[in-house]
């Protein structure tokens, strides 16, 4: 999709956009917030209004070019895949100073993360003494992570992934 008029109040005012579309915290719509099927919704809109020609092709099962910036769910996917194999390869005896690496990427992670409402909901969840990362070894960290991702699962009405398994997703490959 092309890119984005300079000014998002005028052109993008929450009220007109497509459902599903994100505004970030400086008001122009989020691309890695949003779906891309409502980003090109959002686009061929825009398109549609200024060339006044119809679209007739649904954007609904749209994926985003794999040379384009990443959409939500594309970002989400890369992100997990990340985190998990940090979790498959830390040690399963880790000193304090890896202990620690693991905590502060972690929260780092969770402020930088580029979709902004999603960092918000992860920092909210971890907040509590409950969900507070646990780092004391490989087995504990991929826990955690698992349970983690499931909150996001459970937010967005997925199944939730088997914990037990999560060593043989994302370490040794599946038994069975
Ligand atoms: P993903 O959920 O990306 O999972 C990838 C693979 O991981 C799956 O195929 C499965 O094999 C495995 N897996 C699934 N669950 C687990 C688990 N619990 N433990 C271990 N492995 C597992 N998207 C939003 O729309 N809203 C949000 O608020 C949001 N918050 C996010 C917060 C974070 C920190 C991250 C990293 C991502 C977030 N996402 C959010 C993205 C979302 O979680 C998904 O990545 C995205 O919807 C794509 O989902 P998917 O079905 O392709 O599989």
């Amino acid at each position: 999709p092309g890119g984005l008029p300079s000014n998002p109040t005028k052109d993008y005012a929450p009220k007109k956009l497509p459902k599903g579309v994100v505004l970030g915290p400086d008001g122009k719509p989020c691309r890695s917030c949003t779906s891309f099927a409502s980003w090109a919704a959002m686009t061929k809109k825009q398109t549609s209004n200024s060339t006044s020609t119809s679209t007739t092709s649904s954007t609904t099962q749209l994926q985003p070019p794999p040379d384009c910036p990443p959409d939500v769910e594309q970002l989400g996917r890369s992100s997990w895949t990340l985190l998990h194999s940090i979790a498959a390869t830390y040690p399963e005896k880790p000193n304090p100073t890896q202990q620690q690496d693991a905590r502060q990427f972690i929260s780092s992670f969770s402020r930088l993360y580029p979709c902004h409402w999603c960092a918000t909901d992860f920092q909210k969840w971890m907040k509590s003494a409950e969900h507070a990362p646990r780092v004391s070894s490989r087995s504990e960290f991929g826990q955690w992570l698992c349970e983690a991702h499931n909150e996001v699962n459970a937010k967005l009405g997925k199944d939730l992934f088997d914990c037990t398994r999560w060593e043989e997703r994302w370490c040794t490959g599946w038994k069975d």
